[in-house]
Protein backbone atom coordinates (compact mmCIF):
# COMPACT_ATOMS: atom_id res chain seq x y z
CA UNK A 1 0.00 0.00 0.00
CA UNK A 2 1.43 3.46 -1.09
CA UNK A 3 2.34 5.79 1.81
CA UNK A 4 -0.03 8.38 2.71
CA UNK A 5 1.76 11.66 1.64
CA UNK A 6 1.75 14.89 3.92
CA UNK A 7 0.73 17.69 1.12
CA UNK A 8 3.05 21.63 1.36
CA UNK A 9 1.58 24.96 0.15
CA UNK A 10 3.30 26.49 -2.36
CA UNK A 11 4.71 29.72 -1.17
CA UNK A 12 7.62 32.54 -2.62
CA UNK A 13 8.82 29.86 -5.05
CA UNK A 14 8.90 26.46 -2.54
CA UNK A 15 6.89 23.97 -0.97
CA UNK A 16 6.25 24.75 2.56
CA UNK A 17 5.48 22.69 5.41
CA UNK A 18 2.36 23.36 7.71
CA UNK A 19 3.28 22.48 11.08
CA UNK A 20 0.63 24.08 12.87
CA UNK A 21 -2.17 23.58 9.93
CA UNK A 22 -5.73 21.83 10.43
CA UNK A 23 -6.00 18.71 7.94
CA UNK A 24 -7.93 17.35 5.67
CA UNK A 25 -8.26 13.84 4.06
CA UNK A 26 -7.34 13.13 0.44
CA UNK A 27 -8.99 10.19 -0.53
CA UNK A 28 -8.65 7.77 -4.20
CA UNK A 29 -12.68 7.66 -5.03
CA UNK A 30 -11.86 3.87 -7.14
CA UNK A 31 -10.31 2.56 -3.75
CA UNK A 32 -11.53 4.63 -1.19
CA UNK A 33 -7.85 4.71 0.48
CA UNK A 34 -5.89 7.83 1.81
CA UNK A 35 -3.89 9.18 -0.17
CA UNK A 36 -2.68 11.86 1.20
CA UNK A 37 -3.56 14.70 3.98
CA UNK A 38 -3.88 18.19 2.68
CA UNK A 39 -2.74 21.30 5.36
CA UNK A 40 -5.74 23.61 5.92
CA UNK A 41 -4.09 26.82 6.31
CA UNK A 42 -5.05 29.73 9.10
CA UNK A 43 -5.33 32.90 8.44
CA UNK A 44 -1.72 33.40 9.15
CA UNK A 45 -0.46 31.27 6.77
CA UNK A 46 -3.16 32.46 3.86
CA UNK A 47 -1.57 35.79 4.62
CA UNK A 48 1.86 34.76 3.97
CA UNK A 49 1.04 33.30 1.02
CA UNK A 50 -0.49 36.65 -0.56
CA UNK A 51 2.80 38.94 1.20
CA UNK A 52 4.86 37.25 -0.96
CA UNK A 53 2.21 37.80 -4.19
CA UNK A 54 2.49 41.27 -3.03
CA UNK A 55 6.23 41.10 -2.82
CA UNK A 56 6.73 40.20 -6.27
CA UNK A 57 3.94 42.25 -7.85
CA UNK A 58 6.32 45.35 -8.85
CA UNK A 59 8.89 43.72 -10.67
CA UNK A 60 6.71 41.57 -12.36
CA UNK A 61 4.36 43.73 -13.60
CA UNK A 62 7.17 45.58 -15.19
CA UNK A 63 8.74 42.63 -16.39
CA UNK A 64 7.99 43.45 -20.78
CA UNK A 65 4.86 41.15 -21.54
CA UNK A 66 7.29 39.34 -23.80
CA UNK A 67 9.52 38.20 -21.44
CA UNK A 68 6.81 37.22 -19.39
CA UNK A 69 4.95 35.15 -22.39
CA UNK A 70 8.12 33.56 -23.23
CA UNK A 71 8.26 31.99 -19.68
CA UNK A 72 4.80 30.84 -20.23
CA UNK A 73 5.58 29.06 -23.66
CA UNK A 74 8.40 27.60 -21.45
CA UNK A 75 5.49 25.98 -19.00
CA UNK A 76 3.30 25.04 -21.83
CA UNK A 77 6.34 23.16 -23.06
CA UNK A 78 7.28 21.37 -19.73
CA UNK A 79 2.89 20.55 -19.41
CA UNK A 80 3.23 18.46 -22.47
CA UNK A 81 6.35 16.75 -21.54
CA UNK A 82 4.80 15.78 -18.15
CA UNK A 83 1.28 15.02 -19.55
CA UNK A 84 1.40 11.64 -18.28
CA UNK A 85 2.35 12.35 -14.48
CA UNK A 86 -0.41 15.11 -14.06
CA UNK A 87 -3.16 13.05 -15.31
CA UNK A 88 -2.60 10.14 -13.33
CA UNK A 89 -2.39 12.71 -10.54
CA UNK A 90 -6.11 14.22 -11.49
CA UNK A 91 -7.19 10.41 -11.51
CA UNK A 92 -5.80 9.17 -8.45
CA UNK A 93 -7.68 12.39 -6.93
CA UNK A 94 -10.75 12.69 -9.12
CA UNK A 95 -11.16 9.90 -10.73
CA UNK A 96 -11.76 10.49 -14.10
CA UNK A 97 -10.54 7.98 -16.60
CA UNK A 98 -7.14 8.90 -17.74
CA UNK A 99 -7.98 10.19 -21.18
CA UNK A 100 -10.90 12.79 -19.70
CA UNK A 101 -7.85 13.92 -17.58
CA UNK A 102 -5.70 14.06 -20.09
CA UNK A 103 -8.70 16.39 -21.88
CA UNK A 104 -9.11 18.51 -19.38
CA UNK A 105 -5.04 19.12 -19.43
CA UNK A 106 -4.77 20.29 -22.99
CA UNK A 107 -7.86 22.59 -22.53
CA UNK A 108 -6.14 24.24 -19.76
CA UNK A 109 -2.98 24.18 -22.24
CA UNK A 110 -4.85 25.93 -24.70
CA UNK A 111 -5.24 28.91 -22.07
CA UNK A 112 -1.64 28.63 -22.12
CA UNK A 113 -1.63 29.07 -25.48
CA UNK A 114 -3.91 31.79 -25.43
CA UNK A 115 -1.98 33.87 -22.85
CA UNK A 116 1.22 33.47 -24.76
CA UNK A 117 -0.35 36.10 -27.21
CA UNK A 118 -1.51 37.89 -24.73
CA UNK A 119 1.00 41.24 -25.27
CA UNK A 120 -1.08 41.39 -28.67
CA UNK A 121 -4.03 42.24 -26.39
CA UNK A 122 -2.25 44.39 -23.96
CA UNK A 123 -2.06 46.97 -26.81
CA UNK A 124 -3.64 50.35 -26.23
CA UNK A 125 -5.79 52.43 -28.59
CA UNK A 126 -4.42 55.40 -29.85
CA UNK A 127 -6.24 59.00 -30.95
CA UNK A 128 -3.92 61.50 -33.47
CA UNK A 129 -4.24 64.60 -32.88
CA UNK A 130 -7.57 65.39 -30.69
CA UNK A 131 -7.21 68.95 -30.14
CA UNK A 132 -4.28 71.16 -31.54
CA UNK A 133 -1.18 69.09 -30.83
CA UNK A 134 -2.62 66.65 -28.21
CA UNK A 135 -2.86 62.86 -28.51
CA UNK A 136 -5.45 60.51 -26.27
CA UNK A 137 -3.82 57.07 -25.57
CA UNK A 138 -5.21 54.05 -23.46
CA UNK A 139 -3.11 51.30 -21.56
CA UNK A 140 -4.29 48.37 -19.87
CA UNK A 141 -2.27 48.08 -16.54
CA UNK A 142 -2.43 44.93 -14.07
CA UNK A 143 -4.73 44.70 -11.15
CA UNK A 144 -2.04 43.86 -8.71
CA UNK A 145 -2.20 40.14 -6.65
CA UNK A 146 -5.49 38.36 -8.06
CA UNK A 147 -6.55 35.12 -6.36
CA UNK A 148 -8.15 31.95 -7.42
CA UNK A 149 -10.54 29.82 -5.76
CA UNK A 150 -11.13 26.95 -7.63
CA UNK A 151 -13.59 23.48 -7.52
CA UNK A 152 -13.10 19.87 -7.48
CA UNK A 153 -14.35 18.83 -10.62
CA UNK A 154 -11.02 20.44 -12.89
CA UNK A 155 -8.59 20.39 -10.72
CA UNK A 156 -6.24 21.45 -13.76
CA UNK A 157 -8.29 23.16 -16.31
CA UNK A 158 -10.35 25.38 -14.05
CA UNK A 159 -6.73 26.80 -12.47
CA UNK A 160 -5.53 27.35 -15.77
CA UNK A 161 -8.95 29.24 -17.07
CA UNK A 162 -7.36 31.75 -14.39
CA UNK A 163 -3.61 31.91 -13.58
CA UNK A 164 -2.28 32.35 -17.05
CA UNK A 165 -4.40 35.38 -18.27
CA UNK A 166 -3.81 36.73 -14.99
CA UNK A 167 0.21 36.78 -15.00
CA UNK A 168 0.68 37.27 -18.63
CA UNK A 169 -1.24 40.83 -17.97
CA UNK A 170 1.19 41.45 -15.12
CA UNK A 171 -0.45 40.18 -12.46
CA UNK A 172 0.80 37.92 -9.60
CA UNK A 173 -1.53 35.09 -8.27
CA UNK A 174 -1.97 33.32 -5.11
CA UNK A 175 -4.21 29.84 -5.69
CA UNK A 176 -6.40 27.99 -3.24
CA UNK A 177 -7.64 24.58 -4.87
CA UNK A 178 -9.97 22.22 -4.11
CA UNK A 179 -9.03 21.05 -0.96
CA UNK A 180 -10.55 16.92 -2.16
CA UNK A 181 -7.62 17.28 -4.87
CA UNK A 182 -4.88 19.35 -4.27
CA UNK A 183 -2.32 17.72 -5.60
CA UNK A 184 -2.66 18.61 -9.46
CA UNK A 185 -1.95 22.60 -8.01
CA UNK A 186 1.58 21.68 -6.64
CA UNK A 187 2.63 19.77 -9.47
CA UNK A 188 1.67 23.30 -11.69
CA UNK A 189 3.73 25.21 -9.42
CA UNK A 190 6.67 22.88 -9.75
CA UNK A 191 6.55 23.43 -13.63
CA UNK A 192 6.09 27.18 -13.03
CA UNK A 193 9.13 27.50 -11.14
CA UNK A 194 11.36 24.97 -13.59
CA UNK A 195 10.02 27.49 -16.63
CA UNK A 196 11.78 30.26 -14.39
CA UNK A 197 8.73 32.23 -13.52
CA UNK A 198 10.25 34.01 -10.53
CA UNK A 199 9.37 33.20 -6.77
CA UNK A 200 6.46 34.46 -5.20
CA UNK A 201 4.45 35.49 -8.50
CA UNK A 202 2.27 31.84 -8.38
CA UNK A 203 1.65 30.93 -4.92
CA UNK A 204 -0.93 28.02 -3.64
CA UNK A 205 -2.40 27.36 -0.71
CA UNK A 206 -4.63 24.51 0.61
CA UNK A 207 -7.55 25.57 2.62
CA UNK A 208 -11.03 26.06 3.39
CA UNK A 209 -13.52 28.65 4.25
CA UNK A 210 -10.85 30.03 6.85
CA UNK A 211 -8.06 30.47 3.84
CA UNK A 212 -11.37 31.68 1.51
CA UNK A 213 -12.29 34.40 3.77
CA UNK A 214 -8.81 36.03 4.28
CA UNK A 215 -8.31 36.30 0.45
CA UNK A 216 -11.90 37.38 -0.13
CA UNK A 217 -11.05 40.23 2.54
CA UNK A 218 -7.40 40.98 2.63
CA UNK A 219 -6.91 44.64 1.20
CA UNK A 220 -3.56 43.56 -0.40
CA UNK A 221 -5.97 41.26 -3.07
CA UNK A 222 -7.59 43.03 -5.86
CA UNK A 223 -8.99 40.29 -7.62
CA UNK A 224 -10.67 37.28 -6.98
CA UNK A 225 -12.03 34.50 -10.00
CA UNK A 226 -14.06 31.84 -7.91
CA UNK A 227 -15.64 28.83 -9.84
CA UNK A 228 -18.16 26.37 -8.10
CA UNK A 229 -20.93 25.82 -6.63
CA UNK A 230 -23.76 28.83 -6.70
CA UNK A 231 -24.19 29.60 -3.22
CA UNK A 232 -20.51 29.80 -2.79
CA UNK A 233 -20.21 31.89 -5.53
CA UNK A 234 -22.54 34.28 -4.62
CA UNK A 235 -21.00 34.59 -1.05
CA UNK A 236 -17.37 34.82 -2.86
CA UNK A 237 -18.83 37.71 -5.16
CA UNK A 238 -20.70 39.51 -2.28
CA UNK A 239 -18.23 39.26 0.27
CA UNK A 240 -15.28 40.40 -2.04
CA UNK A 241 -16.81 42.97 -3.73
CA UNK A 242 -18.02 44.15 -0.14
CA UNK A 243 -14.34 44.27 0.14
CA UNK A 244 -13.47 46.34 -2.42
CA UNK A 245 -12.34 43.63 -4.76
CA UNK A 246 -13.07 42.89 -8.58
CA UNK A 247 -15.01 39.70 -8.89
CA UNK A 248 -16.21 37.13 -11.47
CA UNK A 249 -17.92 34.28 -9.53
CA UNK A 250 -19.02 31.32 -11.70
CA UNK A 251 -21.53 29.26 -10.22
CA UNK A 252 -23.23 26.10 -10.41
CA UNK A 253 -25.83 24.71 -13.76
CA UNK A 254 -28.40 22.17 -14.73
CA UNK A 255 -27.95 22.38 -18.31
CA UNK A 256 -30.74 21.10 -20.83
CA UNK A 257 -30.67 19.45 -24.52
CA UNK A 258 -33.28 20.01 -26.73
CA UNK A 259 -33.98 17.34 -29.28
CA UNK A 260 -36.32 18.14 -31.77
CA UNK A 261 -38.61 15.68 -33.68
CA UNK A 262 -36.60 16.60 -36.70
CA UNK A 263 -33.09 15.14 -35.06
CA UNK A 264 -31.23 12.94 -36.23
CA UNK A 265 -31.68 10.30 -32.86
CA UNK A 266 -27.96 8.71 -33.20
CA UNK A 267 -25.53 11.07 -32.95
CA UNK A 268 -28.41 12.80 -30.33
CA UNK A 269 -27.98 10.10 -28.31
CA UNK A 270 -24.79 9.54 -28.72
CA UNK A 271 -23.95 13.33 -27.41
CA UNK A 272 -26.42 12.54 -24.48
CA UNK A 273 -24.70 10.33 -23.33
CA UNK A 274 -20.95 11.22 -23.48
CA UNK A 275 -22.28 14.92 -22.21
CA UNK A 276 -24.22 13.42 -19.36
CA UNK A 277 -22.37 10.63 -18.19
CA UNK A 278 -18.69 11.50 -18.59
CA UNK A 279 -16.68 12.44 -16.11
CA UNK A 280 -19.51 10.64 -13.93
CA UNK A 281 -21.68 13.94 -14.21
CA UNK A 282 -19.45 16.08 -12.67
CA UNK A 283 -18.55 18.89 -15.22
CA UNK A 284 -20.67 22.30 -15.05
CA UNK A 285 -21.23 22.05 -18.88
CA UNK A 286 -22.62 17.71 -18.37
CA UNK A 287 -26.38 17.88 -19.95
CA UNK A 288 -28.61 16.75 -16.78
CA UNK A 289 -31.64 17.19 -18.98
CA UNK A 290 -33.06 15.89 -22.03
CA UNK A 291 -35.88 18.01 -23.36
CA UNK A 292 -37.83 16.03 -25.68
CA UNK A 293 -39.38 17.99 -27.91
CA UNK A 294 -42.59 16.29 -29.66
CA UNK A 295 -43.38 12.78 -30.45
CA UNK A 296 -39.43 12.16 -30.02
CA UNK A 297 -39.77 11.17 -25.87
CA UNK A 298 -40.34 7.14 -26.59
CA UNK A 299 -37.59 6.30 -28.91
CA UNK A 300 -35.14 8.85 -26.95
CA UNK A 301 -35.61 7.32 -23.97
CA UNK A 302 -35.38 3.53 -25.20
CA UNK A 303 -32.13 4.28 -27.37
CA UNK A 304 -30.72 6.20 -23.92
CA UNK A 305 -31.96 3.13 -21.64
CA UNK A 306 -29.80 0.99 -23.81
CA UNK A 307 -26.82 2.99 -23.71
CA UNK A 308 -26.92 3.88 -20.28
CA UNK A 309 -27.16 0.03 -19.07
CA UNK A 310 -24.03 -0.66 -21.50
CA UNK A 311 -21.78 2.33 -19.50
CA UNK A 312 -18.41 0.82 -18.77
CA UNK A 313 -18.03 2.10 -15.56
CA UNK A 314 -14.63 1.43 -13.01
CA UNK A 315 -11.46 2.60 -12.31
CA UNK A 316 -10.29 5.38 -14.13
CA UNK A 317 -6.49 3.89 -14.63
CA UNK A 318 -8.35 1.25 -16.54
CA UNK A 319 -8.45 2.52 -20.66
CA UNK A 320 -11.15 0.41 -21.53
CA UNK A 321 -13.75 2.37 -18.63
CA UNK A 322 -16.28 5.29 -19.94
CA UNK A 323 -16.91 6.79 -16.59
CA UNK A 324 -15.06 6.80 -13.02
CA UNK A 325 -16.38 7.05 -9.15
CA UNK A 326 -17.58 10.47 -7.86
CA UNK A 327 -15.05 11.98 -6.01
CA UNK A 328 -15.49 11.26 -2.29
CA UNK A 329 -17.99 9.39 -0.25
CA UNK A 330 -20.11 12.08 0.58
CA UNK A 331 -20.92 13.59 -2.96
CA UNK A 332 -21.87 9.67 -3.90
CA UNK A 333 -24.32 10.09 -0.86
CA UNK A 334 -25.62 13.17 -2.16
CA UNK A 335 -26.04 11.98 -5.84
CA UNK A 336 -27.85 8.54 -4.57
CA UNK A 337 -30.27 10.48 -2.16
CA UNK A 338 -31.06 13.06 -5.44
CA UNK A 339 -31.48 9.26 -7.12
CA UNK A 340 -33.70 8.18 -3.73
CA UNK A 341 -35.73 11.67 -4.39
CA UNK A 342 -36.54 10.96 -7.94
CA UNK A 343 -38.36 8.33 -6.88
CA UNK A 344 -40.26 9.39 -4.26
CA UNK A 345 -41.16 12.14 -6.36
CA UNK A 346 -42.82 10.31 -8.84
CA UNK A 347 -40.31 10.32 -11.56
CA UNK A 348 -39.43 7.42 -13.42
CA UNK A 349 -36.40 5.68 -13.19
CA UNK A 350 -35.61 3.95 -16.09
CA UNK A 351 -31.86 2.92 -15.48
CA UNK A 352 -30.73 2.58 -12.11
CA UNK A 353 -27.28 2.86 -11.48
CA UNK A 354 -27.41 2.54 -7.12
CA UNK A 355 -25.76 -0.54 -5.99
CA UNK A 356 -23.41 -0.87 -8.51
CA UNK A 357 -20.44 -3.12 -7.95
CA UNK A 358 -17.20 -2.95 -9.48
CA UNK A 359 -14.97 -5.97 -9.23
CA UNK A 360 -11.88 -5.67 -6.66
CA UNK A 361 -12.63 -1.98 -5.97
CA UNK A 362 -16.05 -2.93 -3.62
CA UNK A 363 -14.87 0.61 -1.23
CA UNK A 364 -14.74 2.96 -4.46
CA UNK A 365 -17.29 5.73 -4.56
CA UNK A 366 -18.91 3.88 -7.76
CA UNK A 367 -22.78 4.76 -9.13
CA UNK A 368 -24.22 3.26 -12.03
CA UNK A 369 -25.81 5.73 -14.85
CA UNK A 370 -28.77 6.28 -13.70
CA UNK A 371 -31.84 7.50 -16.09
CA UNK A 372 -35.21 9.42 -15.09
CA UNK A 373 -38.31 9.78 -17.77
CA UNK A 374 -41.67 11.95 -17.39
CA UNK A 375 -39.15 14.62 -14.78
CA UNK A 376 -41.80 17.85 -14.65
CA UNK A 377 -40.51 21.01 -13.98
CA UNK A 378 -41.73 20.97 -10.11
CA UNK A 379 -39.30 18.05 -8.92
CA UNK A 380 -36.39 19.39 -7.27
CA UNK A 381 -33.92 16.91 -9.28
CA UNK A 382 -35.39 19.08 -12.59
CA UNK A 383 -34.97 22.15 -10.30
CA UNK A 384 -31.66 21.49 -8.30
CA UNK A 385 -28.41 20.62 -9.13
CA UNK A 386 -27.35 17.20 -8.94
CA UNK A 387 -23.61 17.03 -9.98
CA UNK A 388 -23.79 13.04 -10.80
CA UNK A 389 -24.17 10.79 -13.97
CA UNK A 390 -28.28 11.48 -13.48
CA UNK A 391 -29.80 12.17 -16.94
CA UNK A 392 -33.47 14.02 -16.52
CA UNK A 393 -36.15 13.13 -19.19
CA UNK A 394 -38.39 15.90 -19.53
CA UNK A 395 -41.33 15.60 -22.20
CA UNK A 396 -42.15 18.77 -23.68
CA UNK A 397 -44.87 19.50 -26.72
CA UNK A 398 -43.07 22.04 -29.07
CA UNK A 399 -40.05 23.98 -29.15
CA UNK A 400 -41.97 27.05 -28.02
CA UNK A 401 -42.11 24.83 -24.86
CA UNK A 402 -39.08 23.80 -24.68
CA UNK A 403 -37.67 27.82 -24.60
CA UNK A 404 -40.13 28.99 -21.84
CA UNK A 405 -38.52 25.61 -20.08
CA UNK A 406 -35.55 26.37 -20.34
CA UNK A 407 -35.92 30.15 -19.93
CA UNK A 408 -37.62 29.55 -16.53
CA UNK A 409 -34.99 28.03 -15.14
CA UNK A 410 -32.27 29.77 -12.30
CA UNK A 411 -29.43 28.44 -13.73
CA UNK A 412 -28.16 29.47 -17.24
CA UNK A 413 -24.48 27.80 -17.96
CA UNK A 414 -24.80 26.12 -20.63
CA UNK A 415 -27.49 24.35 -23.44
CA UNK A 416 -27.81 22.71 -26.83
CA UNK A 417 -30.45 21.62 -29.37
CA UNK A 418 -30.42 19.09 -32.08
CA UNK A 419 -32.17 19.92 -35.10
CA UNK A 420 -32.04 19.67 -38.82
CA UNK A 421 -34.10 23.20 -38.87
CA UNK A 422 -31.26 26.32 -39.55
CA UNK A 423 -34.48 28.54 -38.57
CA UNK A 424 -35.31 26.80 -35.05
CA UNK A 425 -31.40 26.84 -34.26
CA UNK A 426 -31.34 30.82 -35.39
CA UNK A 427 -34.57 31.55 -33.06
CA UNK A 428 -32.84 29.42 -29.90
CA UNK A 429 -29.60 30.73 -30.40
CA UNK A 430 -31.40 34.09 -30.17
CA UNK A 431 -34.09 33.34 -27.46
CA UNK A 432 -32.33 31.47 -24.83
CA UNK A 433 -31.54 33.19 -21.72
CA UNK A 434 -27.78 30.66 -21.31
CA UNK A 435 -24.55 32.14 -21.51
CA UNK A 436 -22.96 29.02 -24.15
CA UNK A 437 -25.31 27.38 -26.53
CA UNK A 438 -24.59 24.40 -28.54
CA UNK A 439 -26.31 23.78 -32.08
CA UNK A 440 -26.12 20.05 -32.70
CA UNK A 441 -22.43 20.45 -30.55
CA UNK A 442 -23.70 18.81 -26.82
CA UNK A 443 -20.67 20.70 -24.32
CA UNK A 444 -20.05 24.13 -25.85
CA UNK A 445 -17.02 25.13 -23.87
CA UNK A 446 -16.08 27.91 -25.81
CA UNK A 447 -12.19 27.73 -26.78
CA UNK A 448 -9.55 29.40 -24.89
CA UNK A 449 -9.55 32.89 -27.10
CA UNK A 450 -13.40 33.20 -26.59
CA UNK A 451 -14.84 33.89 -22.69
CA UNK A 452 -16.40 31.06 -20.87
CA UNK A 453 -18.97 32.17 -18.60
CA UNK A 454 -23.13 31.57 -17.84
CA UNK A 455 -25.79 33.95 -17.50
CA UNK A 456 -28.34 34.23 -14.46
CA UNK A 457 -27.19 31.95 -11.34
CA UNK A 458 -24.69 30.47 -12.97
CA UNK A 459 -22.29 33.70 -12.60
CA UNK A 460 -21.88 36.45 -10.72
CA UNK A 461 -19.88 39.55 -12.16
CA UNK A 462 -19.74 40.99 -15.02
CA UNK A 463 -16.93 38.86 -16.83
CA UNK A 464 -16.45 35.94 -18.29
CA UNK A 465 -13.32 33.96 -17.67
CA UNK A 466 -10.73 33.70 -19.84
CA UNK A 467 -10.17 35.00 -23.75
CA UNK A 468 -10.56 38.28 -24.13
CA UNK A 469 -12.80 38.80 -21.04
CA UNK A 470 -10.05 37.41 -18.92
CA UNK A 471 -7.16 40.13 -20.23
CA UNK A 472 -10.11 42.61 -19.42
CA UNK A 473 -10.91 41.16 -15.52
CA UNK A 474 -7.09 41.30 -15.00
CA UNK A 475 -6.53 44.84 -16.51
CA UNK A 476 -7.42 48.19 -15.05
CA UNK A 477 -7.77 50.55 -18.22
CA UNK A 478 -6.15 53.98 -18.17
CA UNK A 479 -6.90 56.70 -21.04
CA UNK A 480 -4.09 59.68 -21.11
CA UNK A 481 -4.35 62.72 -22.83
CA UNK A 482 -1.88 64.86 -23.08
CA UNK A 483 0.24 67.06 -25.67
CA UNK A 484 4.23 68.33 -25.64
CA UNK A 485 5.33 72.10 -25.07
CA UNK A 486 5.21 74.09 -28.66
CA UNK A 487 3.91 77.16 -28.52
CA UNK A 488 1.53 76.37 -26.01
CA UNK A 489 -1.53 78.97 -25.28
CA UNK A 490 -0.87 80.35 -21.49
CA UNK A 491 -3.89 81.39 -20.45
CA UNK A 492 -6.04 79.52 -17.89
CA UNK A 493 -9.14 78.50 -18.81
CA UNK A 494 -12.60 77.91 -16.64
CA UNK A 495 -14.65 75.83 -19.28
CA UNK A 496 -14.69 72.50 -20.79
CA UNK A 497 -12.40 71.99 -24.02
CA UNK A 498 -14.67 71.58 -26.77
CA UNK A 499 -14.11 71.46 -30.32
P1 LIG B 1 -17.73 24.21 -3.94
O1 LIG B 1 -18.52 25.45 -4.12
O2 LIG B 1 -18.07 23.30 -2.83
O3 LIG B 1 -16.17 24.59 -3.72
C1 LIG B 1 -15.49 25.47 -4.58
C2 LIG B 1 -14.37 26.15 -3.80
O4 LIG B 1 -14.95 26.92 -2.74
C3 LIG B 1 -13.39 25.18 -3.14
O5 LIG B 1 -12.09 25.68 -3.30
C4 LIG B 1 -13.83 25.16 -1.68
O6 LIG B 1 -12.75 24.94 -0.80
C5 LIG B 1 -14.39 26.56 -1.48
N1 LIG B 1 -15.46 26.59 -0.48
C6 LIG B 1 -16.36 25.61 -0.22
N2 LIG B 1 -17.20 26.01 0.76
C7 LIG B 1 -16.83 27.25 1.13
C8 LIG B 1 -17.32 28.20 2.09
N3 LIG B 1 -18.37 27.92 2.87
N4 LIG B 1 -16.70 29.39 2.18
C9 LIG B 1 -15.66 29.68 1.39
N5 LIG B 1 -15.14 28.83 0.47
C10 LIG B 1 -15.72 27.63 0.33
O7 LIG B 1 -17.74 23.44 -5.35
P2 LIG B 1 -17.20 21.98 -5.69
O8 LIG B 1 -18.11 20.97 -5.07
O9 LIG B 1 -15.73 21.89 -5.43
O10 LIG B 1 -17.38 21.97 -7.28
C11 LIG B 1 -18.58 21.63 -7.91
C12 LIG B 1 -19.39 22.87 -8.26
O11 LIG B 1 -18.63 23.73 -9.10
C13 LIG B 1 -20.64 22.54 -9.05
O12 LIG B 1 -21.69 23.33 -8.56
C14 LIG B 1 -20.29 22.95 -10.47
O13 LIG B 1 -21.38 23.31 -11.29
C15 LIG B 1 -19.42 24.13 -10.21
N6 LIG B 1 -18.58 24.42 -11.36
C16 LIG B 1 -18.94 25.48 -12.13
C17 LIG B 1 -18.18 25.78 -13.25
C18 LIG B 1 -18.56 26.93 -14.12
O14 LIG B 1 -17.80 27.24 -15.00
N7 LIG B 1 -19.67 27.60 -13.91
C19 LIG B 1 -17.06 25.01 -13.57
C20 LIG B 1 -16.73 23.94 -12.75
C21 LIG B 1 -17.50 23.66 -11.63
Amino acid sequence: MNPVIELRHFINGRPTRDAGARWGDVFNPATGRLGARVPLASAVTTGAAIAAAAAALAEWANTSPLRRARILFKFRELLERHIDELAAIVTAEHGKVLADAKGEIIRGMEVVEFACGIPHLLKGEFSDQIGGGIDSWSLRQPVGVCAGITPFNFPVMVPMWMFPVALACGNTFVLKPSERDPSASLFIAELLAQANLPKGVFNVVHGDKEAVDTLLTDPRVAAISFVGSTPIAEYIYATGTAHGKRVQALGGAKNHMVVMPDADLDPAVDALVGAAYGSAGERCMAISVAVAVGDVGDELVAALARRARALRVGPGTEPAMEMGPLVTRQHLEKVTGYVDLGVAEGAQLVVDGRGLRVEGHGDGYFLGGCLFDRVTPQMRIYREEIFGPVLCVVRVPDFEAAVALINAHEYGNGVALFTRSGNAAREFVRRIEVGMVGVNVPIPVPMAFHSFGGWKRSLFGDHAIHGPEGVHFYTRLKTATGRWPQDMASAASFVMPTH
